[in-house]
Formats: C-alpha cells, sequence, structure tokens
C-alpha cells in the first residue's frame, strides 16, 4: 500500500506560551526515514534523549534507522522553559531479501591483505562525517542526483554469493558508466576519494546536522573537500569501481551515524512499491 508522503505536519501547541510555539515536522515517521524538523531557533530538542542541533532558521533533522522501535520520544524546550513532550510512532517497513550473485570473491570475504587497508579507509570515512556543522541543507526537497532505473532500494537484506551480509543501506541508479552524478541538494564536500576498497570513487556531501549523501562507485570526481556545492552541481561520473557488479550509482544517506533512505527525501517517492523502474540489481 503506498503511503502518503510529507503529510504528516504535526503541530505542537505548547501550552501556558502567550504566543503558541510551534514545532513543525516533515516526512514519512517510518522506519528508514529522514523528518525535517522546524521550531524557535531558540529552543532545546532532544530525541531519545539525545539532544539535536536547531538551526538559526529553527531547522532540525530526526533520523529513524531501518529498524527503529515503534516509538520515540521528541522533548521540545522553550526559551521560557516550557516543556512539550511527544510521542512519535514511527511505523515499520517490510524489507526486500535481495540475492546477488557473481560478486568477486575478495570483496565478501576480504583476504588478510586487504584488511589493513579496509580499516585505513574506514578510520578515513569515520573522521570525514562531522556531526556539527550547523547547516540546514537538508532541509529542502531533494533532486535524484542521477537519472536511470532505480535498481536497488534501501533496507533490502543482502545475500552475496550465498552468504547474508548487512542490508542495502542506499539507493541505486542503473546508470550508465559516464553518467553525470549532481548533488542532489546544496552540501560541502567532505571527502573525495577516487579509489576505495568497498566503495571506488567516494564523495560525502554534507548537508548540516549530520545529515551527509554518500555517492559510491564513480569512475570519475569532480569536487575536492572544501567545495560548497549548490543543487545540480556536478559532482563526477557514475562508474562500477570497488564492489558493484556492473555501473551504477549507489547513493546513500546518514544522519550522524544513523543510515536513513535518501529516495524519501525525493517529493512524490514513497518507500514501498512507488520508486520507478525497479529491475535486476546491481548493487
Ligand atoms: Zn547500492
Amino acid at each position: 500500500m503506498k503511503k502518503p508522503l510529507w503529510t504528516l505536519g504535526v503541530l505542537i501547541a505548547l501550552a501556558g506560551t502567550p504566543a503558541l510555539a510551534e514545532v513543525t515536522l516533515k516526512g514519512p515517521l517510518e522506519q528508514g526515514a529522514l523528518v525535517v524538523g522546524q521550531t524557535d531557533p531558540a529552543a532545546q530538542v532532544t530525541l531519545d534523549g539525545q539532544k539535536i542541533m536547531v538551526s538559526p532558521r529553527g531547522f532540525f533533522a530526526l533520523g529513524f534507522d531501518r529498524d527503529h522501535a515503534a516509538s520515540a520520544t521528541l522533548i521540545v524546550t522553550t526559551p521560557d522553559e516550557t516543556i512539550e513532550t511527544q510521542k512519535l510512532a514511527i511505523a515499520p517497513r517490510a524489507w526486500n531479501i535481495q540475492s546477488i550473485t557473481g560478486v568477486a570473491s575478495k570483496y565478501v570475504s576480504p583476504p588478510a591483505a586487504d584488511l589493513i587497508r579496509i580499516k585505513r579507509e574506514r578510520e578515513l570515512k569515520a573522521a570525514a562525517r562531522p556531526c556539527d556543522t550547523n547547516e540546514d541543507f537538508f532541509a529542502e526537497d531533494f533532486i535524484w542526483p542521477s537519472s536511470g532505473p532505480v535498481s536497488g532500494i534501501f533496507g533490502s537484506q543482502r545475500i552475496f554469493n550465498g552468504e547474508k551480509r548487512n542490508p542495502h543501506f542506499g539507493v541505486d541508479v542503473a546508470a550508465p558508466e559516464g553518467a553525470l552524478v549532481v548533488a542532489p541538494a546544496d552540501g560541502i564536500v567532505r571527502l573525495a576519494e577516487p579509489d576505495m576498497f568497498y566503495e571506488g570513487g567516494l564523495v560525502f556531501l554534507d548537508h548540516g546536522q549530520g545529515v551527509f549523501s554518500q555517492f559510491l562507485h564513480m569512475s570519475h570526481i569532480d569536487v575536492k573537500v572544501g567545495d560548497r556545492l549548490h543543487q545540480g552541481d556536478p559532482i563526477g561520473r557514475v562508474g562500477k569501481k570497488g564492489r558493484a557488479t556492473g555501473p551504477h550509482l549507489h547513493w546513500g544517506m546518514l544522519w550522524c551515524g544513523t543510515r536513513v533512505d535518501p529516495s524519501l527525501k525525493i517529493p512524490g517517492i514513497g518507500a514501498e512499491g512507488a520508486v520507478p523502474g525497479m529491475k535486476a540489481s546491481n548493487n
């Protein structure tokens, strides 16, 4: 069943204040979603006890992982110390099982010789994902970073060459080799590496407050660390480097380490069954 998106505007009236403070939430309250909130820029916000940054325009981001529990607690404290507690119901999603064969064995069970490189690259990636950039580029609607049929959706349980591995934390666009990759929203480049073990050509784009786009398997990169991009600016070219069985763009999204579904940031794209052009996967 297709769920309506972007309709869940929740208004939380804060009792006792002469002018009611409002909290607006935009986005689906479901597993794997990134939800954009807006409130008084001076308010304090926590989600399940974790302090949430609020931008000067009052925007904040809430991420719910693939296996998030059925509820979350949002607490907003206004400057006059009025406290509003809201229980958010987080809808469960059904996940596909995706079996992929023909993956080079070194990507399924990496040999000892590659483990040092994998560890070094893991540290490089962790250091390039700051969670404290108080920009709010994530608040805008996103566009697809490349055009083509979607060949892999977020959350699928992956079976590589018959062996169970991590779920698919991103969306795959089966664009041809050399196709243009563009910024789906404004952001700051935090990582631009041409040849990572798993990811091939890899770019991290920081949309603020720990919200990152990740672009994998690129054959060519047009940006460097520190570049400030606007929506639609070129990032690089689609490739098949790293753990890929064919050319495609893997677009992943993180919120302070929580993996979320980037396709939900595009207006009109549903979480289930509404992704256009599903066809054979190439991870
Ligand atoms: Zn992928």
